[in-house]
């Protein structure tokens, strides 16, 4: 794999890598905190330029973690750096979908006993 470079950054968030790559890339920003700021970075290049790939990438929810990890999230619990990756994928991008999600799932946490009663 090589070097994780603004260029590929950028077509990581036009969705322009072939999928063996997307998942490396989705997988450094997980692990490098530096790498997800150069996201940020170029993400607001993006969204200053005319291809607006901040947007696309919002709206095409790319790398949105899934409900089960958001839980995780709410309740601190799980890999450190997929915690901090779901804090930056939340504050930084301020992805609507996963916002709405956690919104959900806090209201549902609220409400629910603490017996865990699974349906079926
Ligand atoms: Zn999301």
């Amino acid at each position: 794999m090589p070097a994780i470079t603004r260029e590929v950054l950028r077509d990581y968030l036009n969705d322009a890598l072939p999928d063996d790559e997307l998942a490396a890339v989705e997988r450094a920003l997980r692990d490098s905190a530096e790498l997800r700021q150069m996201l940020t970075e170029v993400l607001e290049q993006e969204d200053r330029g005319e291809h607006t790939a901040g947007a696309i990438w919002r709206r095409e929810r790319v790398s949105c973690p899934t409900r089960d990890q958001l839980g995780g999230y709410l309740l601190g619990a799980g890999d450190a750096d997929l915690l901090d990756y779901i804090r930056f994928h939340l504050d930084e991008i301020g992805c609507p979908y996963c916002q709405a999600n956690l919104d959900d799932l806090r209201k549902m946490q609220a409400t629910s006993s603490p017996k865990k009663a699974k349906k079926g």
